[in-house]
């Protein structure tokens, strides 16, 4: 009831949910007061949830931020939403989004942009803008958000709360909408790192039906948390302090490393050669996965059709036309060329040759080093309607898309302010330390 009245009085002007299911909510509330009576209540039951738009929920609208899926309804639940419902969570809807997670703003959602809760004349970050505005105006405890190329962590660090990206395979992809499938994570944002691990232990385990989720035993993330610090070598990526970077925002991660140091932390120079080249492979890999991932939107299975095609190609070109938006076509278009014959060797091959690069960058850093600190993104928060050139905003996700590209899990704790604009500090740990990467933030909170 607090959170659904708070929602209703400040979700107006926040934007951040797309969908409400305030009924759902207090009859999953209910069931939840009734098992804690029994005693068979775990640790989740009865807390409230949100979750961004592109996991399916049954008989939810799930739209992606998208026309294309404007009057979807899954018949089925995603693996993480069945997993929490089990546990006893209660989902209160689905929050905004960029359209089919491309974005790094929240403004290029069909259902109109979500506003910084800090302060509404800035964007809260994307692709999971919603969920980050929810959690940090205190619409919900916590809420799911996905991560391909930092949509967890920056707007995270937009939103001053914590976001956490799992390890590629740790969390099922089962029922995420598709956007860059060997990239994509589902994970946790909640107020901290506490929230966190209760979530992601419900999150995380084998799914036989996502084929790339790993089988490997899911420890109790919360057991760990409180492991003293002391001899704990920090690595500081050179390249991750460089030109580019806000004053405010180096200030602030800087004090941050500081506090670690305070703790018994050892700070290490550390390279990450291949920093520059992060971006365009990304940009390479990230719009070929999407071109082919969203062809199944053809107006003839499920998703947006045209009104009176007059052929099949007409449905096929209208209904695509309609559904998508500017930004999506524009990566479907990219995507499409890089794959195509006589530029797949030049574009998308080399693309993955230099991934291999990137992600050794990171195994040689973590031979001298437990964990890698930095900013999570290179500015704070900005103006909303300020994005009109595409490639500044692809330049925002400098900081975060190496870490889906090597598969390794990252976390943006909040770590103060620049100037009255919240900034996240990253923390990147080796493939499947989610326990110590949430030992190190919970340290800091
Ligand atoms: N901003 C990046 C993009 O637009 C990352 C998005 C994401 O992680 N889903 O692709």
């Amino acid at each position: 009831q607090h959170y659904l009245s708070r929602i209703e009085s400040l979700d107006r002007r926040l934007n951040s949910f797309i969908t409400v299911t305030g009924e759902h909510a207090l009859a999953a509330a209910d069931a939840a007061d009734a098992a804690r009576q029994s005693g068979q209540a775990g640790i989740l039951a009865g807390i409230p949830l949100a979750y961004k738009d592109i996991f399916c929920t049954e008989g939810v609208r799930t739209s992606c931020g998208s026309r294309m899926l404007d009057s979807f309804k899954a018949p089925y639940d995603a693996t993480v939403v069945e997993k929490l419902k089990l546990a006893g969570t209660v989902s209160l809807g689905k929050t905004n989004m960029d359209e089919f997670a491309m974005g790094s703003s929240n403004e290029t959602s069909f259902y109109g942009p979500v506003r910084n809760p800090w302060n509404t004349d800035l964007v809260p970050g994307g692709s999971s803008g919603g969920s980050a505005a929810a959690v940090a105006a205190g619409l919900t405890p916590a809420a799911l958000g996905t991560d391909t190329g930092g949509s967890i962590r920056q707007p995270a660090a937009f939103c001053g709360i914590t976001g956490l990206k799992p390890t590629y395979g740790r969390v099922s992809r089962y029922g995420m909408v598709a956007y860059a499938s060997s990239l994509d994570q589902g994970g946790p944002m909640a107020r901290t790192a506490e929230d966190c691990a209760l979530l992601l232990n419900a999150m995380a385990g084998h799914d036989p039906r996502d084929s790339t989720s790993v089988a490997r035993a899911v420890p109790d993330y919360t057991q760990s948390l409180a492991e003293p610090l002391k001899g704990l070598k920090i690595g500081l990526p050179r390249e991750y302090f460089g030109e580019g970077l806000d004053g405010g925002v180096e200030t602030a991660v800087r004090d941050a490393i500081k506090v670690y140091e305070a703790l018994g932390a050892q700070v290490i120079d550390v390279s990450l050669p291949h920093t520059r080249l992060a971006i365009p492979t990304y940009y390479v890999i990230a719009p070929a996965e999407a071109s082919s991932n969203l062809s199944r939107y053809d107006g003839v299975r499920f998703g947006h059709r045209c009104d009176a095609p007059t052929d099949l190609m007409d449905l096929y070109k209208r209904s695509r036309v309609e559904g998508f938006g500017e930004e999506v076509k524009r990566r479907i278009l990219i995507g499409t060329h890089t794959l195509s014959e006589g530029f797949f060797d030049a574009y998308y091959k080399k693309a993955q040759q230099v991934r291999r690069l990137i992600r050794q960058d990171f195994l040689d850093a973590f031979d001298k080093v437990d964990v890698l600190m930095g900013p999570a993104a290179p500015t704070p928060a900005f103006e909303l309607g300020n994005q009109a050139d595409p490639v500044q905003m692809y330049l925002q996700d400098i900081y975060t898309i190496a870490i889906n590209l090597a598969g390794i899990p990252g976390i943006s704790v909040p770590a103060g302010f620049a100037g009255d604009r919240p900034v996240g500090l990253q923390i990147l740990a080796p493939h499947f330390s989610e326990a110590h990467l949430l030992n190190v933030a919970h340290a800091f909170q």
